[in-house]
């Protein structure tokens, strides 16, 4: 089973995939739990350039090929196997993040990044994808309270609003892989969706 966590900045999702991973545990889970962009050495320091605010000037098509090259490497070296194993992978962020950012925030056209997905996914998608949804501004004020902006925090309101806007869209036409979630709620109310949602789409 493979499990992606999507949102825009300060949707909580790092603290849900904590607690969810907890209670996987506490099922006699044991997941495979991981991120994007990262994973593996290699797609670690790929995620330091896209992040890092000295590469600004960093071109969209080029920041799309990194993104991918980190997803290549982590799917063939850490995801696949575990999957093939029969081991549940929870992934803080994926492909959707791909359409969300570098097509919602920076442009790109849908069919290029579709170009990519096929040929780094093969095919492959999540059986379940948790999509924390929450407005702009308060997710944003959540994201700069707790550390200062990298290169995508740096952008403005309207960069945001396309990337919740990419992800609601997907949420829509993908409805039978994505659980949406309303993020301004309590933590607790939260992951009472989360349980609820996994329980139903994944042990049910
Ligand atoms: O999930 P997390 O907040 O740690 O993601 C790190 C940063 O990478 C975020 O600022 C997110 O906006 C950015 N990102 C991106 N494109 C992706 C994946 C992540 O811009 N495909
Ligand atoms: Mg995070």
């Amino acid at each position: 089973r493979f499990i992606t966590l999507e949102g825009g900045e300060g949707a909580g999702k790092t603290t849900q995939l904590r607690r969810l991973v907890d209670w996987l545990q506490g099922q006699g889970i044991d997941p495979l739990v991981t991120r994007e962009p990262g994973g593996t050495a290699a797609a670690e320091r790929m995620r330091a350039l896209l992040l890092d605010s000295a590469n600004a000037e960093l071109c969209a098509d080029a920041e799309l090929l990194l993104v991918f090259a980190a997803r290549a490497d982590h799917l063939r070296q850490r995801i696949e196997p575990a999957l093939a194993a029969g081991r549940w992978v929870v992934c803080d962020r994926f492909t959707d993040a791909t359409y969300a950012y570098q097509g919602g925030g920076r442009g790109l056209d849908r069919a290029r990044i579709e170009v990519l997905e096929h040929f780094v996914q093969r095919g492959l998608q999540p059986d379940l994808t948790l999509m924390f949804d929450l407005p702009v501004a308060t997710g944003l004020a959540r994201a700069r309270q707790r550390s200062a902006p990298d290169r995508f925090e740096a952008e403005d309101l309207a960069f945001f609003e396309r990337v919740r806007a990419s992800y609601r869209a997907i949420a829509e036409r993908s409805a039978g892989r994505v659980c949406l979630i309303r993020a301004d709620q309590t933590e607790e109310a939260v992951a009472a969706e989360v349980k609820a949602c996994v329980a139903s789409r994944l042990l049910g």
